[in-house]
C-alpha cells in the first residue's frame, strides 16, 4: 500500500469501499455497517480537507483538526509481526490499551492501514508532498509522476483534448477550408483536362485550345480566391 491508494480512497476509488461486505455474516452486521460507513466518510472528508491544504500550501502541512484526527490514530496504532510462508508481515493494529477510545471500533483494518500510510507519507520531505495533485478536468486526487515537471492533468484525462472550444471551431473551420480548396483545385484541373482533349478533337492547335479551355475553367468555376 502506497499513497496512490490513499488518493485513490480519497477519490472513491478503493475497491474495498465499493464492497465493504467483510463483515456480513456478523449478527449485527447492519449496525455495524452503519457504524463504519459514517467511520469512513468522515476520514474520507478529513483526507479532503488535509490533501487541499497540502496542494494549497504547495507541500506544507498546516495544523488543522483533521490533521490531529489522524495523528490521534497513528499514535494509537501499533505494529504487530509475524512471519508467513517465510515471510515476515507487518500489521497495523490499534493499540488495545487505546481501544476504550471507542470511536476507533469502528475503524475496518484496511482504514487503519490507510491512515497509516498516509501518516507515514507524511513524513516526507515537501518535495514529495508537492507531487500531490488534483486534475484539473475530473477534480481527482493524483501522485505526479516522475516523467513529468508540471502535470495538470491525471493520467486518464491527460489523453483528452483539453484545447478551448473556440480554438478548437476555428481549427475545424480552418481544414475545412483547406479541404474545400483542395476539392475545387481537383474539379478545375478535371474540367481543364476535359475541356482540352475536346478542343484538340476539334482540331484546333495545342496553344489555343490550352487557352480556351483555361477561359472555360474561369467561366464555369470562377477563379480560386
Ligand atoms: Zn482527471
Amino acid at each position: 500500500m502506497d499513497i496512490k491508494d490513499v488518493l485513490k480512497f480519497a477519490n472513491n476509488e478503493y475497491s474495498v469501499l465499493v464492497k465493504p461486505n467483510l463483515i456480513d455474516n456478523h449478527p449485527f452486521s447492519a449496525s455495524i455497517k452503519m457504524q463504519e460507513r459514517k467511520a469512513i466518510k468522515e476520514s474520507q472528508k478529513k483526507l479532503k480537507h488535509i490533501l487541499e491544504n497540502i496542494i494549497i500550501n504547495k507541500g506544507k502541512l498546516s495544523k488543522s483538526k483533521e490533521l490531529d484526527h489522524f495523528i490521534e490514530i497513528g499514535n494509537n496504532i501499533i505494529k504487530k509481526y509475524r512471519v508467513e510462508s517465510g515471510r515476515l508481515i507487518e500489521n497495523n493494529e490499534i493499540n488495545e490499551l487505546s481501544l476504550r477510545k471507542a470511536f476507533l471500533l469502528n475503524y475496518p483494518v484496511w482504514l487503519i492501514d490507510i491512515i497509516s500510510t498516509f501518516i507515514k507519507f507524511l513524513l516526507h520531505s515537501e518535495k514529495y508532498l508537492r507531487k500531490i495533485k488534483k486534475c484539473n478536468d475530473c477534480k481527482k486526487y493524483f501522485y505526479q509522476s516522475k516523467l513529468y515537471k508540471y502535470q495538470k492533468y491525471c493520467s486518464i484525462c491527460t489523453k483528452k483534448n483539453h484545447t478551448p472550444k473556440d480554438i478548437q471551431a476555428e481549427r475545424t473551420q480552418r481544414s475545412r477550408n483547406a479541404a474545400k480548396k483542395r476539392k475545387d483545385k481537383d474539379k478545375r484541373e478535371l474540367l481543364y483536362k476535359k475541356e482540352y482533349k475536346r478542343l484538340i478533337k476539334e482540331g484546333h492547335p495545342m496553344n489555343k485550345a490550352k487557352e480556351f479551355a483555361e477561359l472555360i475553367v474561369i467561366e464555369q468555376l470562377s477563379e480560386i480566391e
